[in-house]
C-alpha cells in the first residue's frame, strides 16, 4: 500500500458522521458525489449562529441584524475569492445548483432567447442541466442540441464545433460529470462558445469541492454550485454570473429585498446581487457555507485534488482486477468517482448488500438517464471518493464487493 498523506488521515476526525456504524459495521461513506459529510467546524458555525448570534439580514438597525448582515456579506466576499470572481455583486445566493440553473434558464431565456435560437448542452449532463433548458426551448421556441461523447466518456470537441452556429445563444455544460467523472475542457469550450457569439454556463456542482476554480481564467459567463456537496449545509447554492449579463436579465422572483421602491403602479428593482435574492435568504446556511469554504481553503484545493487522484488511481487499479466488472468513464482527466456494473448482477443488489457491510454507494441512474442510455445500461453503481476517504476503506470496499459477487454470481 502507498503512503498516505498524513494530514489527510488526521482530517477524518473532523467529521463526526465518519465514526458512526451502519448495520454494526464502521461506516464507509463513498457517496460524496451525492452529498458530502460535514466537518465539525460547519456544524458548530451553524449551531453557534442559531444559539448566540441569530438575527435577520439587510432589514434592521439593531446589533444582531447588523452583525448577521456583516457575516452574510463576508461569506459573499469569501465565495468571490474562492472562485476568483471579479466583483462581489456577481455572487448570488440560491438554494442550490438546481435553483441556480433554473434561474438562469428563466431570466436569460426571457432576456435573450428567441424562436429559432439554439442552446447546446452535453451528453453527460445531470438532469438539472437538461430539463431547465428543455423548458426554455419549449417556452421560447428554441432548439436544444447535444454534444455527443465517445466510449471513454469524453466530449467530441469537433462535434461541438459543428453544433455552434450564429443561432447559438448559450452552451450549458458540466465541469465534472457526476455519473462518469469526466472533467471537461471548460476554458476551450468557453472560448469556442464566445467565438460563436454565445454565452456559457458551467455546472460546477461536482467540481467545486475537488478542483480549484477560477471563473475569470476559465472566462465563463455563469457558474453554479451547491453547498452541500462541498462540506456545507443543504439549501444553499451559488449562482455566479458576469455583472454585465445579470444586469440585462430580469429577476426570476419578486418580493422583499429585491426592490428599491414599490408602488402599485411601478416597482424599481434593486441592483445586483439583491435583484436576484428575493425574500429572507438562507442566513444560517450561508454562514455554514462560509465555514465550509474556510475549511477547504485551509487544506488547499490543489492538495485535495492531488490526494483524491491517488485514491482514484488506487481504487481503479483494484477494481479493474475484478472479473466481469465494467467501469464507465475512462477519460484521462477524471474526478475521484468510479461508476461500474458487474455482469449479470443488478446494481441495486450490489448497493443493498454493500450497505449491509457498512459501505454507502450510489446506485441507479445518477440523475443522468441519457448517460445510462449512451452506455446501454439501466443503472450503475457509483463509488465517489473525497478528502476524508482512505486506502483502507477502498480495500474494505473492494473486498466487500468481491464477496458479494461470489455470493450472487450465477454458477
Ligand atoms: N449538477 C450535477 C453535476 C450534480 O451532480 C448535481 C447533484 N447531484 C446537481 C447538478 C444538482 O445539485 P443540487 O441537487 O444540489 O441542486
Amino acid at each position: 500500500m502507498q503512503n498516505q498523506a498524513p494530514c489527510f488521515s488526521s482530517l477524518r476526525k473532523d467529521f463526526p458522521m465518519l465514526s458512526k456504524k451502519m448495520h454494526g459495521k464502521p461506516l464507509i461513506y463513498l457517496d460524496t458525489a451525492a452529498t458530502s459529510q460535514k466537518p465539525q467546524a460547519v456544524i458548530d458555525a451553524i449551531s453557534n449562529f442559531y444559539q448566540n448570534e441569530y438575527g435577520t439580514v439587510h432589514r434592521a438597525v439593531y446589533e444582531l441584524a447588523l452583525h448577521s448582515s456583516q457575516e452574510y456579506q463576508a461569506v459573499r466576499e469569501l465565495i468571490q475569492a474562492f472562485i476568483n470572481a471579479e466583483k462581489m455583486e456577481e455572487i448570488i445566493f440560491t438554494r442550490g445548483a438546481t435553483e441556480s440553473i433554473n434561474m438562469v434558464a428563466y431570466s436569460f431565456g426571457k432576456a435573450f432567447i428567441k424562436p429559432g435560437d439554439e442552446i447546446i448542452i452535453s451528453a453527460m449532463e445531470h438532469h438539472a442541466n437538461i430539463v431547465p433548458w428543455q423548458i426554455v426551448c419549449q417556452d421560447r421556441g428554441a432548439v436544444l442540441k447535444v454534444i455527443p461523447m465517445d466510449d471513454s466518456g469524453q466530449l467530441l470537441i469537433e462535434e461541438y464545433e459543428k453544433l455552434l452556429s450564429p443561432r447559438t445563444r448559450l452552451v450549458a455544460v458540466t465541469q465534472l460529470s457526476n455519473s462518469i467523472g469526466t472533467v471537461n475542457p471548460i476554458k476551450l469550450m468557453a472560448k469556442m462558445a464566445h467565438q460563436a457569439g454565445a454565452c456559457i454556463l458551467v455546472d460546477g456542482a461536482q467540481s467545486t469541492p475537488h478542483l480549484s476554480v477560477d471563473v475569470q481564467d476559465l472566462d465563463v459567463d455563469f457558474f453554479v454550485f451547491s453547498g452541500h456537496k462541498m462540506m456545507g449545509p443543504t439549501g444553499i447554492g451559488i449562482l455566479y454570473g458576469k455583472a454585465e449579463l445579470l444586469n440585462q436579465m430580469p429577476p426570476s422572483q419578486g418580493g422583499g429585498d429585491m426592490i428599491t421602491s414599490v408602488t402599485f403602479d411601478e416597482t424599481i428593482y434593486n441592483s445586483l446581487p439583491l435583484k436576484f435574492e428575493a425574500g429572507t435568504p438562507m442566513i444560517a446556511e450561508v454562514i455554514g457555507l462560509g465555514a465550509a469554504v474556510r475549511y477547504l481553503q485551509a487544506i488547499g484545493l490543489d492538495k485535495i485534488s492531488e490526494y483524491e487522484q491517488t485514491l482514484l488511481t488506487y481504487a481503479t487499479e483494484k477494481m479493474k482486477e475484478i472479473d466481469g466488472l465494467r467501469i464507465y468513464g475512462n477519460a484521462p482527466h477524471k474526478g475521484a468517482l468510479i461508476s461500474f456494473t458487474v455482469d449479470n448482477i443488478h446494481a441495486l443488489d450490489i448497493g443493498s448488500l454493500l450497505d449491509f457491510k457498512g459501505v454507502a454507494v450510489r446506485t441507479g441512474h445518477h440523475c443522468a438517464q441519457p448517460v445510462m442510455e449512451r452506455f446501454g445500461v439501466k443503472a450503475m453503481v457509483r463509488a465517489s471518493f473525497c478528502l476524508y476517504n482512505n486506502q483502507e476503506e477502498i480495500d474494505y470496499f473492494v473486498e466487500a464487493l468481491k464477496s458479494i459477487i461470489r455470493t450472487l454470481k450465477p454458477h
